[in-house]
């Protein structure tokens, strides 16, 4: 054990041996005047030493106050030894007041810088207040003994001013101490158990002391006497209250005052002023000393006001300074200092406000970082956190003072764009604002970012702030799935794209809101309608979804056959009104070759009365036939019907030759793809070629799909093609314009024969 501590240790046990060896020699009446002078000074010693070793093992304030308790006792050690020298050496009473009562007394005030620089939970100005409070109450205190008969008795029994100024000093300080133990007590945080010790010690001591003096002025105390025992016990506790846990470390202090504490010395007070007034009304004139306390009293109440206006004043203000600290905290990021999403939402809330009152555009933006994890998992968080502080400042520099930047946490940011024109522009700036690699401490690191937008313009009906984040969101996460780094608008059809509208389309089948457009194949050579193809349309809430995207979903909820149900009778319907020579393509997925498309179709045509070879049906090449034999069948019967079979989007597929080759085909359909390139790519055109040459030694007709350009028309009508589609003759066409169409078509006068 080092040197320290060991010697702690022994002082404790020789404060023990000593008060158990007192107790005895109490208990069993052998305590003579020599004993009892001697063992106090030891008992005084014993605190004096053990409070010093406290004070070496401590720092800060806790230093002061030990070293302040060790004067203390050493003085009143000091007081005992002169005491003893009278009674033991001079053998004589020891005179009063004389050189050992300076000693004594310097106990008191010792005690009480030791109590006030102890690091309580007060703060500089509570310790001031307490300095103030201890003054006040022994000021009070000192005018109510000089005025009433406990002064008077003590001035009687005392021989001189001198002597009864000092008879009447102890049980002031002893007072004074005792109000500073309970102001302290009240405020004790961390060092409660060492405080209390402490304060137990000093009040035992000040009762001790009160005692003394009480029977000093009587004339009645002998060395020996019981209260003694009230020293020995005082001092047994000052010496081991630096042994309770925590005695030598220092801990935090906050600023808390109990309003007990602070009304304390308001009852002295109180009482001395009533004791004044009604000495004043029975017509005692105060002499001098009584005056001057009066006075000292009114001057420590002004300051201690003075000093309660200032706190209050600093409280306030560092509650307002608090306040505004907690209140940016609650709204913005602690790593970057942008907003976060409560100021973010607040912003965008008000924005939407002044949309709806004012038609007010505006616009947000999601952005999520590609790859942040990345970062974080391989470089580290600091690096992360570096590189997302470094982000933000890109961010803001692209930014003006108009605009909210916030962060959401983690990756995530969020700009609003109020009233802005180019919000779309501004979102691209953010993308480019991160292209330059950054410097962490790391090393260089790269970082792009996936941006959503979502726009609210002027004529825009209101959306709520969630449904508008929701839409950032989505095109945001559309951005990620399209391979990240890039701004994308949210539309309705992405609004599509992301919800499950299996359900959806299955109950629009049955609710018969699935539509069908009519586009007219033409004779390439006279113009005229030759074939409508049977184009499903639907609009989900009014917001209309391609069939690029609907027929796939109808596959994976299958329900293909249902649609096939509703085109197929849709336009068998209508043909039966229109011009007897047209005829009608529906589309139908090679999986759906199976015998019950026979009857299916049989029992339509003999409803209709239409007769089957106005009747296409187009095959898409692009999935793969599982039995091929069954499929040939149907294709068979189908054709038995007088159905014609046609190849879709021909040569954009894998399987084409083979389904060729496997099925009864009438006619083949060249995609778009090849047409739109052959008045430019010479490759196109060979292509083009050389599929008339085989469908001409196969015996197929040829439909040119997509035509949307003159110069593609005449390039094909040069080749040969005697059918073409395509938005250069017209677009898929709604039923009812179907029969105007058909009506001014050029040659409807004349005879048709199906090709
Ligand atoms: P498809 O059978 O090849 O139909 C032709 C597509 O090309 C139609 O697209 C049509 O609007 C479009 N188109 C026609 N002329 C031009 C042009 O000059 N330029 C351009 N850019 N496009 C042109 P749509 O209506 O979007 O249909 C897409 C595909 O969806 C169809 O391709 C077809 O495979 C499928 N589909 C449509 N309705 C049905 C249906 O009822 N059943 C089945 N199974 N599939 C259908
Ligand atoms: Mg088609
Ligand atoms: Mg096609």
């Amino acid at each position: 054990m080092p040197l320290l501590p060991r010697l702690r240790a022994l002082t404790a046990a020789a404060a023990v041996v000593l008060v158990l060896v007192v107790v005895a020699l109490f208990v069993t009446s052998q305590i003579d005047t020599t004993a009892d002078d001697l063992l106090e000074l030891v008992a005084a010693l014993i605190a004096a030493v053990s409070c010093g070793l406290a004070a070496r093992g401590s720092h800060g304030r806790l230093r002061l106050g030990w070293t302040a308790l060790a004067g203390a006792c050493a003085f009143w050690g000091a007081g005992e030894a002169i005491w003893s020298v009278y009674e033991l050496m001079l053998h004589q009473e020891t005179p009063f007041p004389s050189a050992a009562d300076v000693g004594f007394l310097a106990f008191p005030v010792g005690a009480m810088a030791a109590l006030l620089v102890f690091p309580a939970r007060a703060s500089g100005s509570d310790r001031r207040r307490m300095t103030l409070d201890g003054l006040t109450t022994t000021t009070a205190i000192a005018l109510i003994s000089w005025s009433t008969a406990l002064g008077a008795v003590i001035r009687q029994g005392a021989d001189s001013t001198l002597a009864s100024v000092v008879a009447v000093a102890y049980p002031l300080s002893d007072v004074g101490l005792l109000v500073v133990c309970v102001l302290v007590l009240s405020r004790a945080g961390g060092h409660r158990a060492v405080l209390g010790i402490v304060a137990s010690g000093l009040a035992l001591m000040a009762v001790a002391d009160s005692a003394f003096a009480y029977a000093v002025a009587q004339n009645s105390y002998a060395t020996g006497d019981l209260l003694d025992l009230g020293w020995y016990f005082a001092f047994f506790l000052l010496a081991l209250a630096p042994m309770a846990p925590g005695a030598l470390e220092s801990t935090a202090h906050d600023d808390s005052a109990s309003v007990a504490g602070g009304l304390l010395p308001y009852i002295p007070l109180t009482v001395a002023a009533v004791v004044e007034i009604s000495r004043y009304g029975m017509g005692h004139r105060p002499g001098l000393f009584e005056s001057v306390l009066c006075g000292v009293l009114m001057a420590l109440v002004l300051v201690r006001q003075a000093l309660t206006g200032r706190d209050n004043r600093r409280l306030a203000q560092s509650l307002t300074e608090r306040e505004r600290e907690l209140r940016h905290q609650a709204f913005h990021d602690g790593l970057t200092g942008l907003a976060n999403r409560a100021l973010y939402v607040d912003r965008v809330t008000h924005a939407l406000n002044l949309h709806s009152r004012d038609g007010r555009p505006l616009t947000i933006c999601f952005l999520d970082l590609d790859g942040f994890k990345h970062v974080n998992d391989t470089l580290g968080h600091s690096a992360g956190d570096d590189l997302l502080v470094q982000v933000s400042e890109r961010f803001s520099s692209v930014l003006s003072s108009a605009d909210t930047l916030a962060r959401f946490g983690g990756d995530e940011f969020a700009v609003l764009f109020e009233d802005s024109p180019e919000p779309l522009r501004l979102a691209t700036s953010l993308l480019e604002a991160l292209t330059a690699p950054f410097t962490l401490a790391t090393g260089a690191a790269t970082a792009s970012v996936s941006i959503g937008v979502a726009r609210v313009g002027r004529h825009d009906s209101t959306p709520t702030v969630d449904e508008l984040l929701t839409r950032a969101d989505l095109a945001m996460y559309a951005v990620k799935r399209r391979g990240k780094s890039g701004v994308l608008l949210h539309t309705a059809a992405l609004a599509i794209e992301d919800v499950d509208l299996g359900p959806q389309l299955a109950l629009a089948l049955t609710n018969r809101e699935v539509h069908v457009a009519y586009q007219p194949i033409v004779e390439l050579a006279t113009g005229r309608t030759h074939t409508l193809e049977a184009l499903a349309r639907w609009s989900p809430q009014g917001i209309p979804v391609t069939p690029d995207l609907f027929i796939p979903l109808a596959e994976r909820a299958g329900l293909l056959d249902e649609l096939f149900t509703l085109v197929l009778e849709e336009s068998l319907f209508r043909l039966a009104s229109w011009t007897p020579g047209v005829r009608v393509a529906v589309n139908v997925s090679p999986s759906q070759l199976r015998p019950s498309l026979v009857a299916q179709v049989s029992n339509a045509l003999v409803r209709y009365g239409i007769e089957g070879s106005r009747l296409v049906l187009e095959l898409t090449e692009t999935d793969g036939l599982a039995d091929t034999e069954r499929a040939r069948q149907v294709c068979d019967e189908l054709r038995a019907l007088g159905v014609r079979l046609a190849v879709d989007d021909f040569g954009s597929g894998s399987s084409t030759l083979a389904r060729l080759r496997d099925l009864p085909i009438d006619e083949v359909k060249i995609d778009r793809s090849f047409i739109s390139c052959i008045d430019r790519d010479p490759r196109c055109l060979r292509f083009v070629r050389a599929v008339l040459a085989f469908a001409d030694e196969l015996g197929l007709v040829v439909v040119a799909e997509g035509v949307e350009k003159r110069e593609e028309r005449e390039t094909l009508a040069g080749l040969g093609v005697h059918l073409a589609q395509g938005h250069l003759f017209s677009l898929p066409l709604p039923p009812e314009q179907v029969a105007d169409a058909l009506q001014t078509d050029p040659s409807s006068q004349q005879s048709r024969t199906p090709a």
